[in-house]
């Protein structure tokens, strides 16, 4: 890529993992000129559930850099070194890394890094014809050639909810710190962030009277994991997966949900072992479990609410609750900020951003003028996207894209994996017709 010394060639909106990662693998690259903006002050990742003992649902190798570039600084492993921590960490023998730590290692990669800059909300997004300029609170912060967006997905509330202090989505749960001490509080969503608020609601001193836990799913589902499974987290299936029909595409997805969105045994084991421990060895009850219940309603009711729910048997069912935490999950929407290019973009059925090759959004613009979509690929590039496991790997498809030029060498090769999926054969062909 031409060098022009006045405009950036990428900016980064959002310093989440996604971009992070990107920030890291280009921080080694020469010639390239790019800086991120995160509008919050310092690095955090979902401090409003940060749980002190939650822990990564992906190895720590599966950080920033390693998968593509394992000898980058930006390492984990160089993090615990960097730290004189790595003996005492191989030491504790942990299955799985926490939250808290793994954190910790991405807020030190992100403030270490020079193109990493805080306390910068981009308000708007536009192209002038030559460059993306992006405006701050305070006027334009920069103009760049390129842009990735890594804003991130939003919690998602459904419509109508009387939100306010005591009914609210989970993602502020620590934040808040709802008063919850002899009230009704309902926990709805059956996913990893329903099971530990509730984890959280059951180990309180001065825990709610009562508990539901509520949840569209026919049981209380764990996460499928394995080796076997774990193979459509790899490079070699990103391919795969792109090539199929879109209705295949759909079904597919449909049918690997429970292998990002179930919950961990650990956490599931613990929440049945305290309320086996209530119930039975304290006679304190008040814990109900509603699985196979969609939520179709939630008022006000005096200082309370009443949820409505219809259970698998197509039964309504009314629940009264002081508190109302939604654990309802999140979606991605194309950011604010971008509101300027919204009728040039192409969108996916949710309003994502429509990804073509190397993660480039398709929008009207010029050919050398790429938006790169992250976070914005589950649907079009596979049940990976939005988690860690292919990160690195599409950080550095970006990178090349933008550099113009091969950069790791490690993306010479796609790893074929162990497992021949379908469709994997056609896989040198498509690259030829490319
Ligand atoms: C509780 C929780 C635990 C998870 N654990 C795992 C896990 O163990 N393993 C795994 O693989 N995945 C996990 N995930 C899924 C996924 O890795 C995370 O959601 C990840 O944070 C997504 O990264 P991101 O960069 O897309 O977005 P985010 O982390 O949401 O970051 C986006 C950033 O953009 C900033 N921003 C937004 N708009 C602007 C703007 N206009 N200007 C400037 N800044 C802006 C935001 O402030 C934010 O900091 C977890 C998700 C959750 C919710």
């Amino acid at each position: 890529m031409a060098h022009d010394t006045n405009i950036t060639d990428l900016a980064g909106i959002g310093i989440g993992p996604f971009n992070l990662s990107l920030a890291a693998l280009a921080d080694g690259v020469s010639g390239l000129c790019c800086a991120f903006f995160e509008r919050k002050p310092a690095f955090s990742w979902h401090p409003g559930l940060a749980f002190a003992d939650s822990t990564m649902q992906t190895s720590y190798l599966k950080d920033m850099v390693t998968p593509v570039q394992p000898t980058n600084e930006w390492s984990f492993l160089n993090f615990l070194v960097s730290h004189q921590r790595f003996y005492d960490f191989m030491a504790a023998r942990f299955d799985t890394v926490s939250r808290q730590e793994f954190t910790q290692y991405m807020a030190w990669v992100a403030h270490g890094l020079p193109a990493c800059q805080f306390d910068a909300n981009i308000r708007e997004v536009d192209h002038d014809g030559q460059s993306f300029r992006l405006w701050g609170d305070n006027g334009e912060i920069t103009s760049a050639r390129a842009i990735s967006v890594g804003t991130g997905p939003v919690p998602y509330v459904p419509e109508g909810t009387p939100v306010g202090p005591d009914c609210f989505h989970g993602i502020s749960y620590l934040n808040r710190a709802p008063a919850v001490a002899g009230r009704r509080v309902a926990v709805i969503g059956g996913g990893q962030t329903g099971a530990e608020i509730v984890l959280d609601l059951l180990g309180k001193r001065d825990g709610p009277a009562e508990l539901t836990w509520l949840s569209r799913r026919s049981a209380f589902w764990h996460l499928q994991e394995g080796g076997l499974i774990d193979q459509i987290y790899t490079p070699g299936y990103g391919e795969t997966y792109r090539a199929l029909p879109l209705d295949v595409q759909t079904q597919i997805l449909a049918d690997q949900k429970l292998s990002s969105d179930g919950l961990t045994p650990e956490t599931a084991d613990a929440v049945y072992q305290m309320i086996y421990r209530r119930q039975h060895l304290e006679g304190r009850g008040g814990v109900t479990l509603r699985p196979g219940r969609t939520m179709t309603g939630l008022r006000k009711n005096g200082p309370a609410f009443a949820l409505t729910a219809r259970s698998a048997a197509d039964e309504m069912e009314v629940i009264h609750a002081d508190v109302v935490i939604l654990a309802t999950g999140f979606r991605t929407v194309l950011p604010e900020c971008l509101a300027p290019l919204a009728p040039r973009l192409e969108r996916g059925p949710a309003g994502e951003l429509k990804l073509a090759h190397a993660y480039r959004a398709v929008w009207d613009g010029p050919q050398d003028a790429p938006i790169y979509g992250l976070n914005h690929g589950r649907r079009s590039h596979g049940i990976g996207d939005p988690q860690l496991s292919l990160t690195a790997w599409r950080s550095a498809m970006i990178l090349e894209d933008l550099a113009g030029r091969p950069l790791f060498s490690a993306l010479r090769e796609v790893p074929a994996g162990l497992v021949d999926w379908a469709g994997a054969a056609t896989r040198d062909e498509m690259r030829i017709s490319a």
